[in-house]
């Protein structure tokens, strides 16, 4: 088979002691999780932006609900996939490692990733929106179940979301900080299958690049941070990192 890891490209990530990784939806597609589009349901009759954001969770709490009830049970039933497994081996193998994901599905801790920045939140948790109380998957579903309306309430009789970043809402703070803060730190970026395309997470490669990263982009198809990638891996995620990690073993076995 082919190397993936070029001379150069051996000697950066050699020498790398802080390594960056961001993934987006691309990571998980190999785990055969679905785009939600075109799908019967009720919220087929709602825009996007409707499903996303908290107006429209305002004005159809339970159709908006429903949806994110639905889009957890697949998830549920989904399993974590190799190049997920892959970035687990891969954190044993970086003196500081940092995982950074846009995705929600919480697959890379069902992998066994201890440290998540989840830019985006994460479907698996709620939250109320008067109290701020927690609710876990099995909480919630308590809670769910019990609404004869499909309004999940908190005790306090606030209505319950979904701790997702929804459109014109501002990125976790203490999340994004950890996460730029390792990006100008680090000597390699990996970008995962994510489309460059939602900011503020989108701007996190560039960043790293600005302030001399080597950076790494792995994607099944090129998209606007390609010409700025020092090495384009074009191809499926998990095929593609569980070879680079083969690679970079080797590699580091014969610095
Ligand atoms: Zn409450």
């Amino acid at each position: 088979m082919d190397l993936l890891i070029s001379d150069v490209t051996k000697q950066r990530l050699g020498q790398a002691k802080r390594v960056v990784v961001l993934t987006g939806a691309g990571i998980s597609a190999a785990s055969g999780i679905p785009t939600f589009r075109g799908e019967n349901g009720l919220w087929t009759k709602l825009a996007p932006q409707e499903l996303a954001s908290f107006e429209g969770f305002y004005r159809n709490t339970a159709v908006v609900s429903e949806w994110y009830k639905h889009r957890r049970d697949i998830i549920e039933v989904c399993q974590p996939n190799a190049a997920h497994t892959t970035l687990v081996e891969l954190e044993k193998l970086v003196a500081e490692f940092t995982l950074i994901t846009q995705n929600i599905d919480g697959l890379h801790q069902r992998a066994g990733s201890q440290d998540v920045i989840e830019l985006h939140g994460t479907i698996m948790q709620n939250y109320c929106t008067r109290c701020n109380r927690q609710y876990s998957v099995a909480e919630f579903a308590q809670i769910y179940n019990r609404s004869s309306n499909h309004v999940p309430r908190c005790f306090c009789g606030g209505i319950v979301r979904p701790n997702v970043v929804w459109f014109g809402e501002s990125l976790p703070v203490a999340a994004y900080e950890r996460a730029y803060k390792a990006s100008m730190q680090a000597e390699v970026f990996l970008a995962i299958g994510t489309s460059a395309q939602v900011r503020p997470a989108a701007d996190l490669p560039m960043i790293a690049k600005e302030q001399g990263a080597y950076l790494i982009e792995i994607n099944i198809v090129k998209t606007v941070l390609t010409p700025h990638a020092d090495l384009f891996l074009e191809g499926a995620a998990d095929k593609i990192l569980p070879q680079f990690n083969r690679e970079y073993q080797s590699l580091l076995a014969n610095v």
